[in-house]
């Protein structure tokens, strides 16, 4: 302890028997996310909707695996139940499952609108309110909404992506505030492209909406607007989540990280 009655660092890594659960966990930065916590000694349980890569993810991890639609209310609450069964605590969150459709408004299914606003921002909602009396129990909590850089500024076809980002992080916003007082902690991470399926998965659609050829599409759109000509590897977004929720971070809440090889500093 200092003079200020804060715990002297034990160093970033310090999640050792935290009990995390990681949605998305199966593949890209949610399972570079699920890797990075075990290893650094906290017990992970994953939830996704994929069985396969998810069940995988979590037996890498010696954690557990919560097969979940989290676009479904139960689902969610089953996750945080089942995660709480097994560890008896919640320590950390991170809301990272999500998709990517690219459409114009005038064309945007209905239906894929409300598919993508129940996961990416809903789910998050209502996993934070299940989780929250266990952490304000603990008096510790470290949530970390997975949000992008399509969360401050937009880019066109994405319509229900940005409005989900951007609402995702206004809930942390509020969520920063009302943990306040029980030593919960709230963050966004905003990223650019990082190498993942997620943007594998948009290449054509990318294309086709931008009149460009498929080839051409990393270049002309992804690396466009960064500074830094090259996609972010998902470990990169994986090392500021352990930071986010170590007990370095206690001071750290209600604030958006941009990981995004400078595409905002202009
Ligand atoms: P990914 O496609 O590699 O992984 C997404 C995971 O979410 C998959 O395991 C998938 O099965 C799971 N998932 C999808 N729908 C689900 C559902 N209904 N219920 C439960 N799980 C479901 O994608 P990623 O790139 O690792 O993306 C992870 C997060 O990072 C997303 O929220 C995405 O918006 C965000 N992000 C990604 C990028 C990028 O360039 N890849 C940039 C900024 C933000």
């Amino acid at each position: 302890m200092n003079m200020a009655g804060i715990k002297k660092s034990k160093g970033v890594n310090d999640v050792k028997g935290r009990v995390a659960i990681v949605t998305g966990g199966g593949s890209g930065i949610g399972f570079a996310t699920t890797m990075a916590l075990s290893s650094a000694g906290a017990k992970v349980s994953v939830a996704d909707i994929d069985g396969v890569s998810g069940a995988l993810a979590a037996k890498k991890a010696g954690g557990i695996f919560v097969r979940a639609d989290l676009t479904k209310q139960d689902d969610c609450k089953r996750v945080v139940e089942e995660t709480f069964e097994t560890y008896q605590r919640i320590d950390i969150l991170v809301n990272n499952a999500g998709f990517q459709h690219i459409s114009p408004i005038s064309d945007f299914p209905e239906a894929k609108w409300k598919e993508m606003l129940d996961l990416m921002l809903t789910a998050p909602f209502l996993l934070t309110k299940y989780s929250w009396k266990y952490m304000v129990k603990q008096r510790f909590g470290r949530i970390v909404n997975i949000s992008s850089i399509h969360g401050l500024i937009a880019s066109p076809y994405k319509a229900a992506y940005v409005a989900a980002k951007h609402g995702l992080n206004g809930l942390t916003k509020c969520t920063a505030l009302e943990g306040a007082a029980y030593g919960i902690t709230a963050n966004s991470i905003c990223p650019s492209y990082v190498r993942t399926p997620l943007v594998d998965k948009q290449i054509e659609g990318l294309a086709k909406a931008n009149h460009v050829k498929k080839e051409s599409v990393l270049q002309d759109i992804i690396l466009k607007e960064a500074a830094i000509k090259r996609l972010i590897e998902p470990e990169e977004i994986a090392d500021l989540v352990l930071y986010l929720c170590s007990d370095s971070t206690s001071s750290v809440t209600g604030s958006t990280w941009t990981i995004d090889l400078g595409w905002t500093a202009q």
